[in-house]
């Protein structure tokens, strides 16, 4: 495999991550050990920054894959295709990364069917090894290989859970949202908005992170109070911001949207 094809998943530039607990230390234990690790956390809460991060500072590839219930086997591994000359062999992102030895994130594994995760098991333990059964080859994994699954527990149902089996090959991290100044800070960094503007964003998110499970799925997320920063730094009004990257996307139910906007006008 070609130096430039491992080169164009490197990340060139450090990306801001604000470091809450050891979470990094643990990672660079567990990359060293090569253990597969499981980022635990509700949506928008800093998991994938934290791998694009850590693959920096790891001088790593990192090729990521957004799973979803459609997503096969194949889509992970690889498939023939048909081009003029016949048929030619496709890696699919999976196998990519296990022959080049990249860091391979995939990302909210649990939305992928269980015969599709299953694909993972033997890059998982001491075999370190992905049969192309189509093709008839068996890849052996780049040493620096490892495997990185997101994973929201919130979400999951009996029907959408990942398998024991498939679990109890991970190391797991818990992720969640960070302490009040420490989202603020990240809140204010990567909206470019004022420390103070910030804190009272998180506030309202707090608020919001208080109903789930009495009519929210989830509060507000990181990400959604990034957005929110972001409008304002653009110069929108802090309610109409608010209202547009924290209430809206969040419920259709109009009595707690009513909720939100209150709380977003205590705040201010
Ligand atoms: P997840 O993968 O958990 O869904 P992301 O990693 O995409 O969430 O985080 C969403 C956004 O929140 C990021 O783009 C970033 O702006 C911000 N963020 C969350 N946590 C952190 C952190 N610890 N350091 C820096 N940015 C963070």
């Amino acid at each position: 495999m070609s130096e430039t094809h491992r080169d164009q998943y490197l990340i060139r530039e450090e990306p801001y991550y604000r470091t809450v607990e050891d979470e990094v230390r643990l990672y660079e234990a567990a990359y060293a050990a090569r253990m597969p690790v499981m980022l635990k956390g509700p949506t928008g809460c800093g998991k994938s920054r934290f791998v694009e991060y850590m693959a920096w500072r790891l001088e790593r590839p990192l090729i990521t894959v957004a799973c979803n219930e459609d997503m096969t086997a194949s889509d992970l591994v690889g498939r023939f295709l048909l081009d003029a000359d016949g048929t030619r062999w496709q890696d699919g992102p999976l196998t990519v990364a296990a022959r080049i030895g990249a860091i391979c994130y995939l990302d909210e594994v649990v939305e992928a069917r269980q015969d599709t995760t299953v694909v993972i098991h033997p890059l998982t333990d001491h075999r370190r090894c992905l049969p192309l059964e189509k093709k008839g080859e068996l890849v052996e994994a780049h040493p620096d290989f490892q495997i990185v699954i997101s994973y929201n527990p919130g979400y999951q149902s009996l029907m959408k859970d990942l398998k024991q089996s498939t679990k109890q090959r991970f190391g797991a991290l818990d992720f969640s949202y960070p302490g009040a100044a420490i989202e603020a800070e990240i809140v204010a960094h990567e909206g470019g908005i004022e420390r103070d503007q910030a804190d009272r964003l998180v506030q309202v998110a707090q608020r919001s992170r208080n109903l789930k499970g009495h009519g929210l799925d989830e509060g507000m997320s990181t990400r959604l109070l990034v957005y929110a920063a972001q409008l304002m730094a653009k110069g929108i009004e802090p309610r109409a911001a608010a209202q547009m990257a924290l209430v809206r996307p969040l419920t259709d139910d109009p009595d707690m949207r009513d909720t939100l906007d209150a709380a977003v006008d205590t705040y201010f």
